[in-house]
């Protein structure tokens, strides 16, 4: 654990993603788009996890995400740990949860829906019942289980 610590250089200012599963980092990385910000980015995949068995980290400098953008965080790694760091230190540590509506991220799994063909984002109405997290779309207005929904 302390060599991984030690092999990823501290940032001075910016967000550390951390406990993402595997696999998801470069999705995270793709739907933010945060390759295109020019700025120093950090990035290790499949890292071994004491609390996890693989995990991705994601070390953005000098970028500070948007309430909205964290919850968006959820849908990619429910249970990662977002770290705003400040002059070094870790001033803030969150656990991202859904919002309540969703764009562009999924697909609708109906392929009759109007989302599809159409030059629209997809969008979904978040629902939880029971623990349960469901989906609702806004163009064709069924409800979809949360594992049915794809991105
Ligand atoms: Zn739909």
């Amino acid at each position: 654990m302390k060599e991984q610590t030690l092999s990823v250089k501290a940032i001075e200012n910016g967000t550390v993603i951390d406990h993402i599963p595997a696999g998801e980092g470069l999705n995270i990385l793709h739907y933010f788009a945060l390759d295109q910000l020019q700025k120093c980015i950090t990035v290790g995949f499949n890292l071994k996890s004491g609390t996890q068995n693989y995990k991705d980290l994601i070390k953005i400098e000098d970028v500070f995400f948007t309430e909205e953008n964290i919850q968006q965080i959820a849908f990619f790694a429910p249970q990662c740990t977002i770290n705003i760091i400040k002059n070094f230190e870790v001033i803030q540590k969150i656990t991202p949860t859904y919002p309540d509506q969703v764009v562009g991220i999924f697909k609708c799994p109906n392929m009759n829906c109007a989302s599809h063909g159409e030059p629209v984002k997809s969008h979904f109405y978040v629902k939880n019942k029971n623990n349960k997290t469901k989906l609702k779309c806004h163009y064709c207005e069924k409800i979809y289980p949360f594992e049915w929904v794809h991105k």
